[in-house]
C-alpha cells in the first residue's frame, strides 16, 4: 500500500518537474522510480529529505538563469536533468533506504541516507550559487591558480559557504524528523560536515581524474561530449573517459557516507 502511495506521489512530482522542464522524459521516469522506492520503503520522513534536495536544487538551477546562461556550455548538461543525473544524485540514497528495509532497527541507513543527500545537495548548491560569485574561483589542487567560472575543480570561499549551507539544509530535517530515535546536535554537525566533504571530493575529482573535453571551435574546455553546445565534436583532453559527471556525483554521495561512517 505504501509503495503504491509512493508511486502515485512520485509520479505527480516527476510529472510536474517534467512539465516545468526540470526533468526530461528519462529523468522523470528515473525520478518516479527513486521516489517510489524512497517513499514506499522509507516513508514520509525519507521522502521529505529527498524532496528538500530535489526542490532546492532544481529551484536553484532555475534561479538566476540569465546570469548563468553564458556558462551552460561548460557543464555537461543543461537544467533539464536526465536519468543519469537522477541516479547520480539519488542512487546512493536509494541504496540506503533499501538497506533500511533489511535492518529496520539500525539508525545507520537513515544517517547514511541523509549524508549522501547532504553531499549531492552541497555540490549542487556550490555549483548553482558559486557561479554567481563575481570573482573567479581557484583550482582546488592549486589554490594560487585562478580558473574560469564553471571550471570543474574550481573552488571559492563563496561556493564553499553555499555548499555548507546546502549540506545543512539536509542535515536539519534529518535530525529534526529522524524516524530512528532522537539525534542530537552532534549528528547535525556530522551530516553537515560529511556533505561538505563530499562536495569538496567532487571538486577534487573534477580537478584531477574526471573526463574533460575541449571544443576546437570555441577553444574552450567543457564536460560536454560527444557534442559541445555549439554542435562541434569535443575532444578528450584529460581524465578517465569512463568517469563522467554523473559518476562523479555518485562518488560525491559515497564519499559523504564514508566520512560519516568514519566520524561516527
Ligand atoms: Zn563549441
Amino acid at each position: 500500500m505504501q509503495i503504491l502511495c509512493g508511486f502515485v506521489l512520485a509520479s505527480i512530482v516527476a510529472y510536474g518537474a517534467y512539465r516545468v522542464h526540470s526533468l526530461n522524459k528519462g529523468g522523470a521516469v528515473a525520478a518516479t522510480f527513486v521516489g517510489t522506492v524512497i517513499f514506499g520503503i522509507g516513508g514520509w520522513q525519507w521522502a521529505i529529505l529527498l524532496l528538500t534536495f530535489f526542490i532546492t536544487s532544481s529551484g536553484l538551477s532555475r534561479a538566476f538563469r540569465k546570469r548563468k546562461a553564458a556558462l551552460s556550455e561548460k557543464f555537461s548538461k543543461g537544467q533539464e536533468r536526465d536519468a543519469g543525473q537522477v541516479f547520480g544524485n539519488g542512487g546512493v540514497a536509494t541504496f540506503f533506504v533499501a538497506l533500511h528495509a533489511f535492518y529496520p532497527e539500525s539508525d545507520l541507513p537513515w544517517i547514511a541516507f541523509a549524508a549522501s543527500l547532504a553531499a549531492v545537495n552541497a555540490d549542487t548548491w556550490a555549483t548553482e550559487l558559486g557561479v554567481l560569485n563575481p570573482t573567479p574561483p581557484r583550482m582546488i589542487t592549486n589554490l594560487r591558480k585562478r580558473v574560469e567560472k564553471g571550471t570543474s575543480g574550481g573552488v571559492s570561499l563563496f561556493g564553499t559557504l553555499a555548499s555548507l549551507l546546502g549540506s545543512a539544509v539536509i542535515a536539519l530535517p534529518a535530525v529534526l524528523l529522524s524516524p530512528v530515535g532522537t539525534l542530537d546536535t552532534n549528528y547535525f554537525l556530522l551530516i553537515t560536515a560529511a556533505g561538505l566533504a563530499g562536495s569538496l571530493f567532487d571538486s577534487l575529482l573534477g580537478a584531477t581524474v574526471q573526463a574533460m573535453y575541449f571544443c576546437p571551435a570555441d577553444q574552450k574546455e567543457t564536460e560536454r561530449h560527444p557534442l559541445h553546445t555549439c554542435g562541434t565534436e569535443s575532444v578528450h583532453i584529460r581524465g578517465w573517459q569512463w568517469l563522467d559527471n554523473d559518476r562523479v556525483n555518485l562518488a560525491c554521495g559515497v564519499f559523504g557516507v564514508l566520512i560519516t561512517l568514519l566520524l561516527m
